[in-house]
């Protein structure tokens, strides 16, 4: 099967962040850090279990599944009340509303450690992983600048008010965390939860393009990283992504273990999904180098 790259692809270039810290990002930021330090005083296994629970809706299917291999790739096709439920869980995630991160990740793609990926470690791992969310002027409620570079997000409004109102999920799923829980469910379920989750995000695009080993000749410095894939859900086979962006399956040998690419399968025996493109050991690379 040919495994073509990313669809909907622009020809715009996105302009280089300006590394001037963002104090809004920032602020934010360090609350939730606190918040999450916080977290670690008030433990309970409730609060564990709430907290793991969420990380998988959010990370795991939210953007695992969702906004990277279904939103961004189209590694596969679902029940469009499927897409939005991914999009919302991508939303909780806080890492932005679907068309910002899906235009963020196509131009990482088209412009992989070149200038204008907007997180290359070519530029310091601390860059690659945080400093660039951090510094410049945040996108996240751009909604029609970012519509560009994911005009099929953009066809559906569903997508564009959740775009611009990226946070609300989060602060209504807050208000009922603490309803139901205290406070300490808020620090657990929220803070401490988003903060790992976007630690966990960020190493594919710090860790994974600076450590690990590299199957497929990629045009850029992508690897796979067995620990980030664990944590990430399948993320860290970051090189054969880079190879094969549009497969849904991500680990590629028997032991390179891949959740989406085994939950996707679940979906599939269930009839919740299809058309699954597939790369195999053997693909050839599929990745091509855009002018620079
Ligand atoms: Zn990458
Ligand atoms: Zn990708």
């Amino acid at each position: 099967m040919v495994i073509s790259g990313s669809p909907a692809k622009t020809d715009t270039v996105f302009p280089p962040r300006v590394k001037k810290l963002n104090w809004m990002t920032v602020t934010v930021m360090v609350i939730f850090h606190i918040g999450a330090v916080a977290a670690l005083f008030n433990f309970s296994w409730r609060n564990l279990i709430v907290a793991a629970v969420l990380l998988w809706f959010t990370v795991g299917l939210g953007i695992s599944m969702g906004y990277h291999r279904l939103h961004t790739h189209r590694g596969y096709k679902c029940p469009l009340w499927l897409e939005y439920f991914f999009g919302l869980c991508g939303a909780m995630s806080l890492e932005g509303g679907p068309i910002f991160w899906v235009g963020t990740h196509r131009i990482h793609h088209q412009r992989s450690d070149l200038p204008g990926d907007p997180h290359s470690p070519k530029e310091g791992a601390f860059w690659a992983h945080m400093g660039w969310i951090l510094n410049g002027e945040g996108n996240h409620n751009k909604t029609e600048k970012m519509a560009q570079f994911a005009p099929d997000l953009a066809k559906h409004r569903f997508y564009m008010v959740l775009n611009s109102w990226h946070w609300v999920p989060t602060v209504v799923l807050g208000l009922i965390l603490w309803v139901t829980g205290g406070f300490s469910m808020v620090l657990w379920g929220i803070f401490l939860r988003i903060v790992v989750g976007m630690h966990f995000t960020w190493f594919v695009n710090s860790a994974t393009h600076m450590w690990g080993s590299r199957r497929f000749e990629t045009t850029d410095t992508s690897r796979n990283l067995w620990w980030v894939a664990l944590l990430t859900f399948g993320e860290g086979w970051h090189n054969n992504h880079h190879a094969h962006p549009a497969s849904i399956r991500h680990g590629l040998a028997w032991y390179e273990i891949d959740h989406s690419w085994i939950l996707v399968n679940i979906l599939k025996f269930l009839g919740l999904a299809w058309d699954l493109k597939v790369a195999t050991l053997d693909s050839q690379v599929a990745v091509q180098r855009r002018a620079a």
